[in-house]
């Protein structure tokens, strides 16, 4: 596996890069003995490759370069390829600095120098004094506003060894389990990989107890994230930590499954649909202790699904009973559908000539006379997709028409419960 490292002193803005290229994909476990907390370990992607990334960072305490810090980060980038050294040259090279680049020549790993915070040609001025380190050209970068990142990569990517078992490589399916406490999270977990092996990690540096448990399951790998065990912490209310709980794992997954108790619908489920809805990833509502809601309450309880989860209406719903067993395959098969189709891009010759279709059958909003007319339309990000629809005024485009709009390309384009965004663009 490939192995980069990043070092610099405080503030430069190691773990914004960090950040940048880890991504949501953070999270793989870091457990160096003795200087837990210290070093922040993550798994990031480039062109199929995984690459472990290290950040230092939490090394330093203060300014110096001391031969502790030293020491361990040696010991933290052993089996480094490459090193990523972070400089703020806006700032002004300082003498650890030099410090580091000394001892950095000295370690004989090839050294990418980067100077980060040049978030526009106009700072490139300041990276004269860059040169004189003696490590090469630096390569400007600005973490804050992804500037750079792929000359970045370049660079590094000269210095990691081609590898065959690499290329294969398929990133695991992040899924959390949010939901109120009670509902079945823990059950459905056990359920879903009962036969399975399962390993448990703990997630250090963080005051949350979370596990993420990993499970292999044809061939598909999954990191199920933030589930088991946890109950409350002492100072929180217990929905209120559910809550808190839900927005971590929510961030830190690909898909969601929101977990409601068929039996008890309320206004959490509301708050926690919202919360799925904001974060643009694919949502499975699974509606568990089917088992328990007595053939004449079945209506009752889809009204009340319509009603609290108005905001992600386009999820799909699985109903499930963990302790039958009952529903289980279908929740993971739609997380795995949802998830293809939430990364999946549509060419934009398909796309227009679903829209030539669609003007041509369809009434569009009007305003005093002139309507909304769409020229052109492209899909400009994936997870979540995201359409730019070409326009001559947006603002005749209404909520209720944005909202139907969504719903047909859904439908039409084999987007059926996944997040869809659209943005409107003007053309004179
Ligand atoms: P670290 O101590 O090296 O891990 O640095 P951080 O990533 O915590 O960043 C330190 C500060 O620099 C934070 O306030 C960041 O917002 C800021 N920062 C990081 N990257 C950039 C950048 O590319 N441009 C600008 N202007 N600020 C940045
Ligand atoms: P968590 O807090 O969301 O992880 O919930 P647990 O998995 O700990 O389940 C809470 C309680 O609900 C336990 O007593 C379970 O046995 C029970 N339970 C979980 N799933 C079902 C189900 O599908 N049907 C029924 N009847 N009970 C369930």
């Amino acid at each position: 596996m490939h192995k980069v490292a990043i070092v610099g002193r405080p503030n430069v803005g190691k773990s914004s890069l960090f950040n940048r290229l880890v991504g949501r994909r953070e999270a793989v476990v870091a457990d160096f003995p003795g200087v837990t907390r210290d070093a922040k370990e993550g798994l990031m992607m480039h062109q199929n490759h995984r690459i472990v990334l290290i950040d230092t960072g939490g090394l330093w305490s203060g300014d110096e370069w001391e031969q502790a810090i030293r020491e361990k980060a040696e010991w933290a980038m052993e089996g480094a390829q490459a090193v990523v050294f972070v400089l703020d040259p806006r700032e002004g090279l300082s003498a650890a600095d030099y410090e580091v680049a000394d001892w950095l020549r000295r370690l004989g790993k090839p050294v990418i120098l980067t100077a980060n915070k040049i978030d526009s040609p106009k700072h490139e001025v300041h990276m004269a004094e860059l040169w004189g380190l003696g490590l090469g050209d630096p390569v400007p970068i600005s973490a804050e506003h992804a500037r750079g990142l792929d000359e970045l990569m370049d660079r590094i990517m000269v210095h990691l060894p081609a590898d065959e078992e690499d290329v294969p490589d398929v990133a695991p399916i992040r899924i959390s389990f949010i939901g109120r406490p009670n509902v079945g999270k823990s059950s459905l977990l056990n359920a879903l990989t009962g036969s399975e092996r399962v390993i448990v990690a703990d997630v250090p540096g963080t005051t949350r107890d979370s596990v993420d448990v990993e499970w292999d399951y044809s061939g598909q790998r999954f990191v199920l994230v933030d589930t088991a065990g946890i109950r409350k912490r002492p100072d929180t209310a217990i929905e209120d930590f559910a809550m808190q709980r839900s927005q971590t794992a929510i961030e830190r997954s690909d898909v969601i499954w929101l977990v409601v108790n068929a039996t008890e619908i309320g206004d959490h489920e509301l708050k926690l649909a919202n919360l799925a809805y904001d974060s643009g990833k694919p949502v499975i509502v699974v509606v568990n202790k089917w088992d328990l809601v007595p053939d004449d309450e079945l209506k009752r309880t889809e009204r009340e699904l319509n009603e609290k989860l108005f905001h992600i209406s386009y999820a799909p719903r699985v109903y499930t009973s963990a302790i039958n067993d009952y529903g289980i395959h279908e929740m993971l098969a739609e997380a795995m559908k949802l998830y293809e189709k939430w990364k999946n891009r549509i060419p934009t010759a398909e796309l227009n000539r679903w829209l030539g279709i669609w003007t041509v059958k369809q009434r569009v909003p009007n305003f005093q006379g002139r309507s909304l007319r769409m020229y052109f339309m492209t899909q400009v990000e994936i997870a979540p997709p995201t359409f730019a629809i070409f326009c001559n005024r947006s603002d005749f485009v209404t909520r209720a028409y944005e909202g139907y709009l969504l719903n047909r390309i859904r439908e039409d384009l084999d987007l059926a419960g996944v997040p869809v965004r659209l943005k409107w663009k003007e053309k004179g």
